[in-house]
């Protein structure tokens, strides 16, 4: 029964388990409307977390299928791994924005080896060093690599609407476009007098937009069919300052727990983005790779720590804030270096 919390209103929270992994677990929330029960993401696919949030929904008395719609704040797979499943138990509908269902759609045609190119070619041009790339490049010829996860993601048959309400019987709830996380981050604004009367603008269903503990992966968008130079940290920052602005009198996000003053995280978060951009900056100083600059960044553990997959995802956040700092005019990549070399201006 501790998995479930009664947030008042006809909203709850499930705690569902991700499997080997820090975060622990996925905040499933729960929405009662006039036509039954709307989940805001679902958890990860695997047969303890599908238990843990069948037994949830018992414990509210909602049978799963008796789901009515799922609405998925983004593509992940600990939100969106057991969509496909609740949709084939309920014939509940599936909700999302259209940036990510396009990721969804994208991934599901991918081959593994076109993926692992890509990878491949993209870490030489940021600079990581041989003994990173090869065992890719073995992987991609030998044919042999972990399944990718997001290979079986249910594509979703309805679109969140940035800015518009959700066709929900009986309650408001207003999509909010939040991109930076992914491209098509959405969070939820329900736009409803806080149950415990707590001062502020309705309660926020934030997914991994706005967290109270965690700082969430900001990398970049990884499109191997699109070289446009976008900036997710940019997209990100500015994001959080829109969500600052709804006034919200609590989060409830899909991790970690609920928590009031969404402005003074957000402020947080702003300030911890600064920070790390002003201690990049004294860094490029003198020219460095991306792959140099992530080298040089500090992360939860030193770089020798670093598990190999995990260094690809910090290369990419420090991608990602070099971009924004380019697009600054703070920082500039100097002609003619291959691989890459950035330096402050
Ligand atoms: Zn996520
Ligand atoms: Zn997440």
């Amino acid at each position: 029964m501790t998995q479930v919390t009664e947030h008042g209103g006809g909203v709850w929270s499930i705690k569902v388990p991700i499997p080997d992994n820090p975060l622990g677990h996925t905040l499933v929330h729960v929405l009662d409307t006039g036509r039954g029960p709307v989940l805001i993401d679902t958890g990860w696919d695997d047969p303890e977390a599908w238990d843990t949030l069948v037994a949830g929904l018992t414990a509210i008395g909602v049978g799963i299928n008796g789901i009515h719609g799922v609405v998925i704040t983004h593509h992940h797979p600990d939100h969106h791994g057991l969509s496909g499943q609740v949709r084939e138990s309920s014939g509940a509908w599936v909700a999302m924005h259209a940036a990510d269902t396009e990721i969804v759609r994208r991934t599901r045609q991918s081959e593994p080896g076109t993926w692992l190119a890509y990878l491949a070619a993209k870490l030489t041009a940021v600079g990581a060093p041989e003994d990173h790339i090869a065992p890719l490049r073995t992987a991609r010829a030998t044919g042999r690599m972990r399944t990718l996860p997001g290979l079986r993601a249910a594509l979703p048959d309805r679109e969140i609407v940035p800015g518009e309400l959700l066709d929900l019987a009986g309650r408001r709830l207003r999509a909010v476009w939040t991109p930076g996380h992914t491209p098509g981050h959405v969070c939820l604004h329900l736009e409803e007098d806080h149950p415990a009367n707590l001062p502020g603008r309705g309660r926020l269903f934030s997914g991994d937009h706005l967290l109270p503990g965690i700082s969430p992966h900001i990398g970049l968008y990884e499109d191997p069919d699109d070289a446009t130079a976008t900036d997710p940290l940019g997209d990100y920052l500015d994001s959080l300052e829109r969500i600052g602005r709804l006034g919200v009198a609590e989060v409830l996000p899909a991790h970690q727990h609920a928590f009031p003053d969404a402005a003074r995280r957000v402020q947080e978060l702003l300030d911890h983005h600064e920070e790390r951009l002003t201690g990049l900056l004294a860094l490029l100083a003198t020219p460095l790779t991306p792959w140099q600059l992530a080298e040089r960044m500090e992360w939860n553990r030193p770089w020798e720590q670093i598990p190999h997959g995990s260094r690809n995802i910090a290369v990419s956040e420090a991608e990602a804030h070099v971009r924004r700092l380019v697009k600054l005019g703070r920082a500039e990549a100097m002609t003619g270096s291959d691989p890459v070399m950035y330096i402050a201006v």
